[in-house]
């Protein structure tokens, strides 16, 4: 059993400019990746199949609720890592589902890579090949607070 490999559920998000760098990011890191179970919104998963051939989960196209898709896994602890190449120097549509997105991330303490370099960094910190990427948060203070009619 201790043996087993690891696998870690790894959601994979980029906006259209950026998809290029994650397509390149996921070339390189292979190896890795395949081991794992891959989820992406719908166009980047698709360009990871057809590029890559990787073997993903695909939800709907962002935009059209494909990064609400992936924060309510979070929120059900089905997702250990985003992998999320949002485009700085482009405002989306669905920039409230981005925002949404990247907050659902920190209240479950999900690591979330933004970029090339932190991405290079979480998959290749040892604390990737550790059980618990992050401990799931407990919110017992906040669910038991007053909300007496005042
Ligand atoms: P897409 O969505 O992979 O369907 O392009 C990405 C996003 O905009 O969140």
């Amino acid at each position: 059993m201790q043996n087993e490999p690891l696998m870690r559920n790894i959601a994979l998000v980029a906006h259209d400019n950026m998809k290029g760098n994650l397509v390149g990011w996921c070339k390189h890191n292979r190896e890795i990746l395949v081991g794992h179970n891959l989820y992406a919104t719908g166009t980047t998963g698709d360009l990871l199949i057809k590029t890559l051939g990787f073997r993903v989960t695909c939800l709907q196209s962002g935009p059209l609720g494909g990064d609400q898709q992936i924060g309510a896994r979070i929120a059900d602890g089905l997702i250990d890592l985003l992998i999320f190449f949002w485009d700085p120097l482009l405002q989306q549509p669905h920039d409230p589902d981005v925002k949404a997105l990247l907050r659902i991330a920190v209240v479950w303490n999900i690591p979330v890579a933004c970029d090339l370099t932190t991405a290079d960094y979480i998959i290749t910190s040892p604390l990737f090949a550790i059980k618990h990427l992050g401990v799931r948060p407990n919110f017992k203070t906040y669910l038991n607070r007053n909300i007496e009619n005042k």
